[in-house]
């Protein structure tokens, strides 16, 4: 093993034993004069570490302490150095923290980082320290440094597995990036020892995403599965059944990502052109003027925070930017797919990261201001994945920076950087040398013709958000793409992974020939689109979108949406740092009123709890947040809430032309919510003189699903919402990363849960919708309709598919097939059904 021996390590003379200063001022003198002796440090800097106590922390914990200058102090630094002075019968540092070992470092630049590092590691092992505080032998101390330097994978070391092990090897075609990844820390989290992945020398805490990323583990390679503690072998079969099980979608995933195979429906160029190739990403053709997307640079002011203080607002920080990333994987989820969604929730996982978060500490233990600190520990853990010659890796480290620039923007929001880089007014095709998935995913697709990058490979998440929201797309071009001048007009093919600069006259119009081809069959699709879901015999079911915002209502009629059967209003909560008001939200119902005129709208008042959380409502954490105060409990604990936007959706309804609103209330349980739900309504419309909305209830418990027949009797309408009544009926949280695979809405059981309700409405004259995610898989639309179900709300883009199934069949033989799939055994006999009758 060799170990690195950076000249900061102090030489025994640095080194005093047995010290017993009075305080903390004279430790801290006492340990500035080794360094003065030492030639490391002008006698002025002892002043300077003295001030720097009045301004931060310098406590490490566990009975270390690491005095130093302050930054603008660094001047009086001759050379890198360290000294030691052991305390062994303590010294008082602040107030309850004792000292044993006093670590004074005088440090040009980031010399003394390393031993910060060690130091960290060291206070991981606390046994050993303390044999530190008493020891008589300077170069146990040195010694002690220097080992908890030693790096696992340094060459040649002797890596030792643990207890419990296996052996594998890696088959996933794309390696072990990010989302596979995240589910291996996830399962090896839930180990009480340590788990580890051992490739060769080098070795991996199973329980650190960064770290497993790291190894670079490519398809190929063997690595052994390690664990130890004393539920080893649970641990190392937990973990053997998740990363097998993870094989057949990475295969099918890498498949997906070669996408189409070329057919004669792509274009072909009419002559001999110059051309910047790369990989196709998504296909598809567009022409128009390039603009070189450059991200504005930022600048990180380096201004010292005390360690209290940066250490809660990075707290505060990556909590806040945890849950937008779950919101945004939420509504990902929603509008794109569950891989698309699975981007946000691996970058989520990269904020776990206890390597990145040390390192940022360490930087600010160091003098540096926390958003200096964030950010650099965000670059040098980037630099490392990228130097790591893996392309997959390569991939993360952009994410990395993504998710960085995220938290960066909640310390500072000065630093957000959102109008970096202005679009031009004219539709263009993006080229950049990496785009990250929040850039991509953020992307105005009216104002975007396409994607052309010089990063990323065809598994990228860019790439992959580039297909789900249809743009053409070309990744890994040469750097000659950044050489073109802004402006220049090309045609990309996404699909051959070429683009044409400065095309001729003739090149153009054959490509325009080849779009406006596609445009008709397109203009097809959408006029049918419009036509009403209506079954070969006459029966007619309501197609409504899910969007939350006013802008998408224009995506959500073009795509033939009826109406909104689901506007989910936590996202006017979430990602804001405040409640909205009762005037803002009063705003954002109107302008969705008046955008859809007379259409329906049913806006579901505040669902919160569950994995839905903001930070701003300051709740009381729950032990199962989505079996506690969640959804209408908690609207009927927090009036407030409730009232403001019941008054903000009654004036709405009083004041606009529309008549389409109906509110429905979440996760409602029992009669007694409803009523006193209703209540509160009927007293809010009183007040405001404002008409009768209809009241629904969202059926998402077995509970409402079973007493529907007695519920109705309170309720204008049902809606269910699959997502949760699966969850709750089959008892699987919806974002177990082992389970949610299983929680299969088709599910026999829940679909007798959803005959139940359409039962039990119906005694009472009462609608029934579906809004959760099922409703836009058309054969799952099938069997609704079949079960009874009168309305459809889904993501704007499953409409199409939706009312095409349900136009080329009848009422009569969907009934029969709900009635085939009520009698099956498993979800897997439903989904067989699919093959039979569609
Ligand atoms: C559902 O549970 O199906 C639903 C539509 O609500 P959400 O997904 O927002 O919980
Ligand atoms: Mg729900």
């Amino acid at each position: 093993m060799t170990i690195a021996q950076p000249d900061i390590l102090p030489p025994s003379n640095l080194v005093r034993l047995g010290a017993a200063p009075a305080d903390k001022e004279a430790a801290i003198r006492e340990a500035a004069q080794l360094l003065i002796a030492a030639g490391c440090i002008d006698p002025q800097y002892a002043d300077s570490m003295m001030r720097r106590e009045d301004v931060a922390e310098t406590y490490l914990g566990h009975g270390v302490a690491i005095p130093h200058g302050k930054v603008e102090d660094r001047g009086m630094v001759r050379r890198n150095g360290l000294s030691i002075l052991q305390v062994p019968e303590g010294v008082e540092w602040n107030a309850g923290q004792t000292v044993h070992l006093v670590v004074a470092i005088a440090a040009e630049s980031d010399a003394h980082i390393d031993t910060l590092r060690r130091l960290t590691n060291l206070l991981q092992d606390e046994e050993h320290l303390k044999k530190l505080f008493t020891t008589n032998d300077t170069s146990d101390i040195i010694n002690a440094l220097s080992e908890a330097n030693a790096e696992p994978e340094a060459d040649g070391a002797p890596a030792e597995d643990l207890d419990e092990r296996f052996e594998w090897t890696v088959d996933y075609p794309s390696g072990l990036h990010a989302r596979p990844a995240s589910a291996w820390v996830a399962a090896a989290r839930k180990a009480s020892g340590s788990v580890q992945v051992r490739k060769g020398t080098a070795v991996a805490d199973a329980k650190s995403l960064v770290s497993l990323l790291r190894l670079g583990l490519r398809q190929g390679d063997t690595i052994v599965i390690s664990a130890d503690g004393p539920d080893a072998s649970s641990a190392i079969d937990r973990m053997q059944a998740t990363v097998t099980s993870l094989s057949a979608q990475e295969k099918a995933d890498a498949q997906a990502a070669k996408g189409p195979e070329p057919t004669a429906k792509g274009w072909t160029p009419p002559e001999e052109m110059p051309v910047i190739a790369g990989i196709g990403a998504s296909p598809g053709l567009s022409i128009g003027p390039i603009h070189i997307y450059a991200p504005a640079e930022i600048a990180i002011a380096d201004t010292p925070t005390p360690l209290n203080e940066g250490g809660n607002k990075l707290h505060e920080a990556l909590t806040v930017t945890q849950t937008q990333l779950r919101v945004l994987a939420d509504d990902t989820l929603r509008r794109l797919g569950e891989a698309e969604a699975n981007i946000f929730r691996a970058q989520a996982e990269l904020l776990h990261d206890t390597d990145l978060i040390t390192l940022a500490c360490q930087l600010m233990v160091e003098g540096h201001g926390l958003a200096w600190s964030w950010n650099e520990a965000i670059e040098r853990t980037a630099r490392d994945l990228e130097s790591n010659d893996n392309e997959v890796l390569a991939a993360r480290a952009a994410d990395l920076r993504d998710v960085g620039r995220r938290v960066l923007a909640r310390i500072d929001p000065s630093l957000e950087n959102r109008d970096g880089d202005p679009l031009p007014a004219e539709p263009c095709i993006l080229v950049a040398g990496d785009l990250s998935p929040s850039d991509t995913a953020g992307l105005d697709v009216e104002r975007v013709l396409g994607l052309a990058t010089v990063q990323g490979g065809p598994t990228s998440h860019t790439a992959i958000l580039a297909r789900t929201l249809g743009l053409p797309a070309m990744v890994g071009g040469s750097e000659a793409l950044l050489d073109l001048e802004n402006g220049t007009e090309v045609i990309l093919d996404g699909q051959a992974g070429r683009l044409y600069p400065k095309p001729s006259a003739s090149a153009i119009a054959s490509a325009r020939d080849w779009l406006a081809a596609q445009e008709e069959q397109h203009k097809r699709e959408i006029a049918e689109r419009s036509l009403p879901a209506r079954t070969t015999d006459g029966h007619q079911v309501e197609i409504a979108a899910n969007i939350n915002r006013p802008d998408q209502i224009e995506l959500a009629l073009s795509q033939g949406g009826e109406g909104v059967g689901l506007m989910r209003t936590e996202f006017l909560f979430l990602e804001r740092s405040s409640a909205p008001t009762e005037d803002e939200q009063y705003e954002t119902y109107r302008a969705m009123l008046d955008g859809l005129e007379d259409r329906p709208l049913i806006v579901r008042a505040l669902d919160i709890g569950g994995d839905k959380q903001v930070p701003h409502l300051n709740l009381p954490r729950e032990a199962n947040p989505f079996l506690g105060v969640r959804g209408s409990r908690l609207l009927l604990r927090r009036l407030d809430l409730l009232a403001t936007q019941l008054r903000a959706l009654y004036r709405a309804a009083r004041d606009g032309e529309s008549s389409g609103l109906s509110i429905m209330f979440p996760m409602i349980t029992s009669v007694g919510e409803m009523q006193r739900l209703r209540a509160v309504a009927d007293s809010i419309r009183d007040e405001l003189d404002a008409p009768k909305v209809p009241l629904g209830a969202m059926v998402e418990v077995p509970a409402a699903a079973i007493g529907a027949d007695i519920l109705a009797r309170y309720v204008d309408f049902f809606s269910i919402g699959t997502n949760d009544l699966t969850q709750y009926g089959l008892a699987i949280d919806r974002q177990h990363p082992e389970l949610a695979a299983e929680a299969d809405a088709l599910h026999p059981c829940v679909l007798r849960l959803i005959r139940m309700t359409v039962e039990g409405a119906a005694k009472h004259g009462r609608w029934v919708g579906v809004c959760g995610g099922i409703a836009g898989e058309p054969f799952a639309a099938s069997l609704l309709t079949g079960l009874g179900v009168n309305e459809l709300s889904m993501t704007p883009r499953d409409i199409p598919a939706v009312k095409a199934a349900l136009r080329e069949t009848s009422l009569s033989a969907l009934k029969a097939l709900a009635d085939k799939a009520l009698a099956c055994e498993t979800a897997a006999e439903v989904h067989a059904l699919d093959r039979e009758e569609l």
